[in-house]
C-alpha cells in the first residue's frame, strides 16, 4: 500500500511497514507478522510496548484533566511534581528549574532562546553563537537541525544558520591519526576547538552542545578524557555546556544520565523520549540556578521569557513521564541495564572479526556496526551495493527491526529486553558477518 502521507526520513513515495501492536520488546504489523523492535522504537520505548502503569497513568490523568495550560502562572499538579522529581534526579550538576516541550527538537530550540535570553540579560547580546560537532543529531526544526551535524539536514534547507558552528567529531576508530592514543586524540579535538573559539572571538561563543553518546550519528561513545578535556576549553572562555540527553538518559548507558557516566557538568540538559518512555511526547530543559537567577532577576528589565507552547507540561504527557520515573525507580532499571548489557555488547562485538565489519561500538543498551572492506574506516563499500541497507531488510524479513543510517547499523533495545530475546537478536544479527551475504548482494 502506498502511504498517503509523508513521514520522516524517507521518499515520499513508500509501501510502509505499519506497525499495530505492541508486546514488551516485540511489535506487530497489520499481517500479524512478529518483529522483535532492537530499536525500541526510535531508541526511546524503555519499558517496552505494553507496560499497563503507564496506560493507567494516562487514563487516570485522562479521566481527571486531560488538558490544562502551564501559562501565565497557571499549571497543573503532575507538571509540577515531575519538575521537582527531574530536577532530584539530576546530580551530575545543579539545576533549578525545567521548561516543558514536546519533543526534542523544540527542547533544543528552547535552549538556544533560553541562552540568548540570558545573554542579553547580561549585557552581551552579541554571544550568540553555539558550537555543535559534525555527525550530532539535535532534530529537526530549524534550530535543531542546524545544530545537528548531518549534511542531510542542512542541504537544500539554507542551513545551518549563521550562528552555528560544527567542530569535530569524537569518532576515534573513523578520525584518528596513525600511532594517535584516545587521550591524544581527544586532546587534538580540545585544541581544535579552542582553535576554532579563538578565531570566532570568545566574547561570540554562548554554548557547546553535545551528546555524551552520538546516537543518530553512528552510536558514538566519547573517547578517553575526551569531555574532561572538551569542559575545560568550554569552561575557559565562559561557554555553556547543554547535554543534549535525549538518547542517553533514564539508564540507556546504564548510568541515570550520559551526563554521569561521563563526569558532564553541563548548565543545561535537553530530555525527551524516555521520559515517558515514548507513551506520550514530551521534552524537557533543565536549567542550572546561575542561568534561572540571571533570567528571573533580568526579568523585570528586559521583558518576561515569552516562549512556550500550548502543550508545554501537558498533564496527560507529565503523568505518564511521572509514573515511567517512578516505574524506573521501583524496577531497579540501571541494574536490569547493566546486568543484560555485557551480554548484548559482547555478543554483537563478537561479530567483529568479520571481513565486513570495521567497527562495533556500544555501551549499556546502544550499539552501532559499521560495514567496511579491509577494516579499514576509508575502505567503504560502493554506496551501491547498500550493504548495510541490505542487512537491515534482512533483519526485517526475518523478524527484526534495526536502524539503517549510510554504512551503519544502528540498536538500542528496550531497557527491559530479558536474556533469551538478546540471544534472539544474536541469532538474527549473525547475518551481519557473513561476507557471501554481501557480494550475494552486490
Ligand atoms: N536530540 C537527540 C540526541 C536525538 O536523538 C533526537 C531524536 O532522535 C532529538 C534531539 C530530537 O528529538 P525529537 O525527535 O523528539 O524532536
Amino acid at each position: 500500500m502506498l502511504a498517503p502521507f509523508t513521514a520522516g526520513w524517507q521518499s515520499m513515495d513508500v509501501h510502509p511497514l505499519v506497525i499495530e501492536k505492541s508486546e514488551g520488546c516485540y511489535v506487530y504489523d497489520i499481517d500479524g507478522k512478529k518483529y522483535l523492535d532492537s530499536l525500541a522504537g526510535l531508541w526511546c520505548t524503555a519499558l517496552g510496548g505494553s507496560e499497563p502503569r503507564l496506560v493507567a497513568a494516562a487514563a487516570r490523568q485522562l479521566n481527571t484533566l486531560p488538558f490544562y495550560h502551564s501559562f501565565w502562572n497557571r499549571t497543573t499538579k503532575p507538571a509540577l511534581d515531575l519538575a521537582k522529581e527531574l530536577l532530584e534526579l539530576f546530580t551530575a550538576s545543579k539545576m533549578s528549574k525545567v521548561f516543558f516541550t514536546n519533543s526534542g527538537s523544540e527542547a533544543n530550540d528552547s535552549q538556544v532562546k533560553l541562552v540568548w535570553y540570558y545573554n542579553n540579560a547580561l549585557g552581551r547580546p552579541n554571544k550568540k553563537k553555539f558550537i555543535a560537532r559534525e555527525k550530532s543529531y539535535h532534530g529537526s526544526t530549524l534550530i535543531s537541525a542546524s545544530l545537528s551535524g548531518l549534511p542531510a539536514l542542512h542541504q537544500k534547507f539554507d542551513l545551518p544558520s549563521p550562528f552555528v558552528l560544527h567542530t569535530d567529531c569524537p569518532h576515534f576508530w573513523r578520525y584518528h591519526l596513525p600511532g594517535e592514543t584516545e587521550e591524544e586524540f581527544s586532546t587534538r579535538l580540545a585544541n581544535n576547538l579552542e582553535n576554532l573559539i579563538i578565531k570566532e572571538g570568545p566574547e561570540t561563543i554562548a554554548a557547546f552542545i553535545a551528546e555524551p553518546v552520538m546516537g543518530a550519528g553512528g552510536v558514538i561513545p566519547p573517547p578517553a578524557t575526551y569531555f574532561e578535556k572538551i569542559q575545560a576549553v568550554v569552561k575557559k572562555y565562559d561557554i555553556l555546556f547543554i547535554a543534549d540527553e535525549v538518547i542517553c538518559a533514564f539508564g540507556r548507558l546504564g548510568t541515570m544520565f550520559g551526563s554521569d557516566k561521563y563526569g558532564i557538568k553541563p548548565d543545561l540538559v535537553t530530555l525527551a523520549k524516555a521520559l515517558s518512555s515514548a507513551y506520550v511526547p514530551i521534552g524537557a530543559v533543565l536549567m542550572s540556578p546561575e542561568i534561572y537567577d540571571v533570567i528571573h532577576t533580568q526579568s523585570n528589565k528586559l521583558g518576561i521569557f515569552s516562549h512556550g507552547f500550548t502543550y508545554s507540561g501537558h498533564p496527560v504527557a507529565c503523568a505518564v513521564a511521572l509514573e515511567a520515573l517512578k516505574i524506573y525507580k521501583e524496577r531497579n532499571i540501571l541494574e536490569q541495564v547493566n546486568s543484560i548489557a555485557p551480554k548484548f555488547q559482547e555478543g554483537v562485538k563478537a561479530f567483529a572479526d568479520s571481513p565486513i565489519i570495521g567497527e562495533i561500538r556500544g555501551t549499556g543498551l546502544i550499539l552501532g556496526i559499521d560495514f567496511t572492506d579491509n577494516k579499514s574506516p576509508s575502505d567503504t563499500f560502493p554506496p551501491e551495493w547498500g550493504v548495510a541497507a541490505y542487512f537491515g531488510a534482512q533483519c526485517q524479513k526475518n523478524g527484526m527491526l534495526v536502524r539503517v543510517s549510510g554504512d551503519s547499523i544502528m540498536m538500542s533495545p528496550p531497557f527491559i529486553i530479558t536474556p533469551q530475546e538478546v540471544d534472539e537478536v544474536l541469532s538474527l544479527a549473525s547475518t551481519f558477518q557473513l561476507r557471501e551475504e554481501r557480494s550475494r548482494n552486490s
